[in-house]
């Protein structure tokens, strides 16, 4: 198991490139399937990328069925489901460093 140390600096290589990356292919890329473990990295380096004037951009999950977009993911927590259709499908958020 690598330390997280490494884990992090290898998203914010894999998210510094010229097109959003989504979630799922994060996940896939570092070969850790446990979503909420990428996003609690996601949110560390995004703090650590705020103090050096970078910023990780988020591109927010919406439900696949009524197109409700999250854009309160406080936390960049997943959500489970729509609470407007109460639909499980959600899109995978994406991701950038600008
Ligand atoms: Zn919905």
């Amino acid at each position: 198991m690598e330390s997280w140390n490494t884990r992090r600096e290898r998203i914010v290589k894999i998210l510094n490139t010229s097109y959003p990356v989504s979630l799922e292919d994060l996940c896939q890329e570092l070969r850790v399937f446990d979503k909420r473990i990428v996003l609690e990295d996601l949110h560390h380096i995004a703090l650590t990328l705020k103090k050096k004037n970078i910023k990780l951009v988020m591109m927010p999950p919406s439900c696949s069925r009524c197109g409700f977009i999250f854009k309160d993911l406080k936390k960049l927590k997943m959500p489970s489901r729509c609470p407007r259709c109460k639909n499980e499908r959600i899109s995978s958020p994406l991701f950038q460093i600008q």
